[in-house]
């Protein structure tokens, strides 16, 4: 019996926190991984980190709210590690402001990333999903989707993406492709360091105030976003469909 193709899967900004975990962890899983960043130098760091732990992964430099270029990238990704049937929305920025202060571009560089991007990316994706009559769809909500200050543009697209996350799994539910959301909590990630700095709380207060506040009392690790994500790509979660998880240490962190 010739060995079952491995499946591939895509992570988008993985060149570093979350991300990079949950290519790690799916690499583990026994996963090929591609390792989507805007940075390809640093996605190829993170893929040959991959590869020294005796996994497979390629880095692929591309910007996920560019639609030329995630066409290009998934056909790239199809010929050197094989057609993708697991992606996760991952890549994320934040351009926080308080709502009379925030400047247009700040609320488009948001929504360009998190909502299109991921929507370019499953659109570039999912024929070969409906090709293999299975897919694994996790995208990367937050509990800013539930209200947070000076957050007007992530929240609205955090909260937009658990829309777009409960549509993809009806309209895919039918082609063996479940669409699922995880929503973190407080995460330590250079994503949270920038808004310590930014606050101007030194690192480790910020992070013991942070914890304080969380029902666990401890910050979240990238790997236990990279373990949910694990759960929801896992062959035997077939019937979980269209949720929206919340990894925080609480019902909302
Ligand atoms: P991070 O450390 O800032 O990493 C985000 C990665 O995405 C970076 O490598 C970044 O590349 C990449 N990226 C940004 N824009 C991109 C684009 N247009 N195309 C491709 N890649 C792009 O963030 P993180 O903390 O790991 O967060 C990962 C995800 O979880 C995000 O969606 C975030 O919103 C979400 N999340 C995080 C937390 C948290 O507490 N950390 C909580 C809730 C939700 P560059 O380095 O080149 O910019």
């Amino acid at each position: 019996m010739p060995e079952p193709s491995p499946t591939v899967a895509v992570v988008t900004g993985a060149a570093r926190g979350i991300g990079a975990a949950t290519a790690r962890r799916l690499a583990d899983d026994g996963l090929h991984v591609a390792v989507l960043d805007l940075d390809e130098r640093a996605a190829k760091a993170t893929a040959d980190t991959i590869a020294t732990r005796g996994g497979v992964a390629v880095g692929v430099g591309a910007d996920v709210s560019d639609t030329d270029a995630v066409t290009g990238a998934v056909a790239r990704i199809a010929r050197e590690l094989g057609p993708p049937t697991v992606l996760v929305n991952n890549a994320g920025i934040t351009r926080d402001n308080l709502l009379f202060k925030m400047a247009d571009a700040d609320w488009d560089a948001v929504m360009g990333v998190h909502l299109r991007g991921a929507f370019l990316m499953t659109r570039a994706v999912q024929h070969h999903m409906v090709d293999a009559e299975w897919g694994r769809i996790v995208n990367l909500s937050s509990t800013s989707a539930l209200g947070n200050r000076g957050q007007a543009n992530y929240s609205t697209a955090k909260a937009g993406l658990q829309g777009f996350t409960k549509t993809l799994a009806i309209e895919l539910g039918k082609f063996g492709v479940t669409a699922n959301c995880i929503a973190p909590g407080f995460i330590a990630s250079d994503m949270t360091r920038a808004t310590a700095e930014r606050i101007g709380v030194p690192w480790e207060q910020y992070v013991q105030d942070r914890a304080k506040a969380i029902p666990v009392q401890r910050a979240g690790q990238v790997d236990d976003i990279a373990q949910a994500v694990s759960f929801f790509v896992d062959r035997r979660s077939g019937f979980v469909s269209g949720q929206v998880l919340y990894v925080a240490g609480g019902p909302r962190g």
